[in-house]
């Protein structure tokens, strides 16, 4: 199977960043980054598309609407660094199709558990 093709087949699974996607095909980001945007344009002669969700602060919750797949280091607004990586995913495939929380931001600060 191709790397190409091995990329399409998780991104139909669940969203997933740019860093995570590298890990679990053991190819450098640059690498992935590539290959993404190949993919988007075979993905568009199908009628699929390609998502990116955008990076968010979760201190503020500021969009990063530059829509970069690299994750940005600082928000601008409040300066923190604690930053939601930008992920992505195939939209418009066959079968189901997953629903997107959407911005919700129900933040209480209470419980930090990542990873
Ligand atoms: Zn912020």
């Amino acid at each position: 199977m191709s790397e190409r093709r091995r990329l399409r087949e998780y991104l139909q699974g669940r969203a997933w960043t740019l860093k995570e996607l590298a890990e679990a095909m053991e190819l450098p980001l640059r690498v992935v980054e590539d290959h993404l945007r190949h993919l988007e344009k075979s993905l568009k002669r199908e009628g699929l598309r390609l998502t990116i969700q955008p990076a968010r602060c979760r201190r503020c919750g500021f969009v990063f609407t530059h829509g970069r797949l690299t994750r940005p280091g600082r928000c601008p607004r409040c300066r923190g660094d604690w930053i939601e990586p930008p992920r992505v995913s195939i939209e418009g495939g066959k079968g189901r199709q997953a629903r997107r929380p959407g911005g919700g931001s129900t933040d209480s600060g209470g419980a930090s558990s990542s990873t």
